[in-house]
């Protein structure tokens, strides 16, 4: 699977997404995958990523395809 993806018509990869969805500059992401919820404003396509804005945290996050809805779990 590709590791770039669309959001808002614009291209992210795993990064650009986490930062996206953290308001800032992460130090690591995983792959980006498809999450199994649709977004609660649009209704539109979620992409789910995990990431680590900091050495000792992880952040599973979640933004919408096609608006700027956006989720985050952190542990
Ligand atoms: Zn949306």
């Amino acid at each position: 699977m590709a590791e770039n993806r669309v959001v808002q018509g614009r291209m992210v990869t795993p990064e650009s997404l986490a930062e996206l969805i953290e308001g800032e500059d992460v130090m690591d992401a995983e792959p980006i995958r498809d999450a199994d919820r649709s977004c609660p404003d649009c209704d539109g396509d979620v992409l789910q990523v995990g990431y680590m804005p900091s050495v000792m945290a992880f952040v599973t996050g979640w933004k919408c395809q096609e608006c700027d809805w956006s989720d985050a779990d952190r542990e």
